[in-house]
């Protein structure tokens, strides 16, 4: 057994290799280029590096004890004798499962392994405290199971998030919760008519996406009600124009529907959209039988320990999830400064420093390159209009 000195000193050590570590990542993060907010799709590929997606992966305090002190073996190569000899008792047993998160209630979450779907509890002292998050598990986790039932769990691990959509929590401002993890695309879903396209929300949702680093895209349904598909076109086209993937759609003829399964195939993405657009029409025409908001139902199936989340994750039985979260009109913009909002409109982004003003708001300001670029119809009206509304909803 290790004197209580001797443990003093190996924390120490494991406390300045760690302090180290960190330092290292910091400074490498310095002399990255800095991050261009406009969206771009390569962007996508460096996710694992961005610092506030909840990286690290979530564990049992004990099980995260044990790997830092092998990490800092790792790295002080001195102490790899007296470390070798540590104790490092597995967490658990039973054999560990990779499954998906695709529910989730305070205690407990459902997960799917493979075909099956478990009912699971959370490993005690599984802790979200390094990542700055309120929440242990969202849904779109992977997690790291060991069951103990033919339909029941436990979950021992959280698997480092690639993306996390967040809000900030609703008791604790300076917190964050994770709402979905590990989605790739934000599918922002308009209808021709009933109800008709609102630029304001896409743009929201376009923003939306940007923070949260997911790829979006742009389905115009219900085109079958329009006389003219001209009309169809002006409303994506200046979203085309910036480079945005847009697609027109008719859930009811089927029209655009072959293009969006290409688009969801094998990946996980996030819905959003006013209700009354087509979501559940195109999700059942994608795949026949697919019905969004029917996962409380099917919750209550389990006696006693129904789960009830806003989030529902349907799977895609060519690969890849749909989520369904209907708060995220809410949340979308939380944290946003006035400030900020043209450096997520690439067209004013690509203006900036041609205005008088270096802090121009581009409303009514003299010398506005802005609104020159509108007046010369550089810039649709639509997005101008838009960025005007959304900024009088925004904190300074
Ligand atoms: P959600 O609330 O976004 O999921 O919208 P729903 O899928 O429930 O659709 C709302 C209404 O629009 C329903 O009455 C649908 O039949 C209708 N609808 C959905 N897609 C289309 C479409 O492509 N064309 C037409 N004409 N109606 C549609
Ligand atoms: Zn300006």
């Amino acid at each position: 057994m290790p004197s209580r000195q001797e443990k003093a000193l190996q924390r120490w050590r494991e406390e300045k290799a760690l302090r180290q570590v960190r330092k290292e990542i910091k400074r490498n993060r310095k002399t990255k280029p800095a991050r261009h907010p406009v969206w771009l799709p390569d962007d996508v590929q460096d996710l694992d590096d961005l610092p506030d997606q909840g990286v690290e992966r979530v564990m049992p305090r004990r099980e995260r004890e044990r790997r830092r002190a092998l990490w800092t073996t790792a790295l002080t190569q001195t102490d790899v004798e007296e470390d070798s000899t540590a104790e490092t008792p597995p967490i658990s047993e039973t054999p560990q499962v990779k499954g998906r998160v695709i529910e989730v209630s305070t205690s407990l979450c459902r997960v799917k392994a493979g075909d099956q779907t478990l009912l699971c509890f959370l490993r005690g002292g599984l802790s979200a405290e390094d990542t700055g998050y309120t929440n242990v598990v969202a849904v779109g986790d992977e997690v790291l199971i060991s069951p103990d039932g033919a339909d029941s769990g436990v979950v021992e691990s959280v698997l480092p998030r690639r993306t996390a959509l967040v809000r900030p929590d609703v008791f604790h401002s300076h917190l964050r919760q994770v709402i979905v993890a590990n989605a790739e695309q934000l599918l922002v879903v308009a209808s021709w008519r009933n109800p008709a396209p609102w630029p304001e929300l896409i743009d929201r949702y376009l923003i939306t996406a940007q923070r949260h680093r997911l790829l979006p895209i742009l389905c115009l349904n219900k085109i079958d009600l329009a006389e003219d598909r001209a009309a169809c076109q002006q409303v994506l086209q200046p979203y085309v124009r910036l480079g945005y993937r847009a697609l027109f759609a008719s859930a009811l003829q089927g029209e655009g529907v072959e293009e969006l399964r290409q688009l969801l195939r094998g990946r996980m993405t996030v819905l959003a959209g006013l209700s009354g657009v087509g979501k559940s029409s195109l999700l059942a025409a994608v795949q026949p039988g697919l019905q969004l908001r029917t996962a409380e139902v099917s919750a209550r199936r389990h006696e006693g320990r129904h789960t009830t989340s806003q989030v529902t994750l349907l799977d895609l039985q060519m690969g890849g999830q749909v989520v369904d979260t209907p708060g995220i009109r809410e949340f979308g913009l939380a944290g946003l400064h006035k400030g900020e909002l043209s450096s997520y409109y690439a067209e004013m982004l690509s203006l900036q420093g041609a205005c008088q003003f270096a802090d121009c708001s581009h409303r009514h300001e003299p010398g506005c390159a802005v609104r020159a670029a509108v007046r010369r119809g550089e810039v649709s009206s639509m997005r101008y209009g838009s960025y005007q509304k959304i900024y009088d909803t925004l904190p300074a």
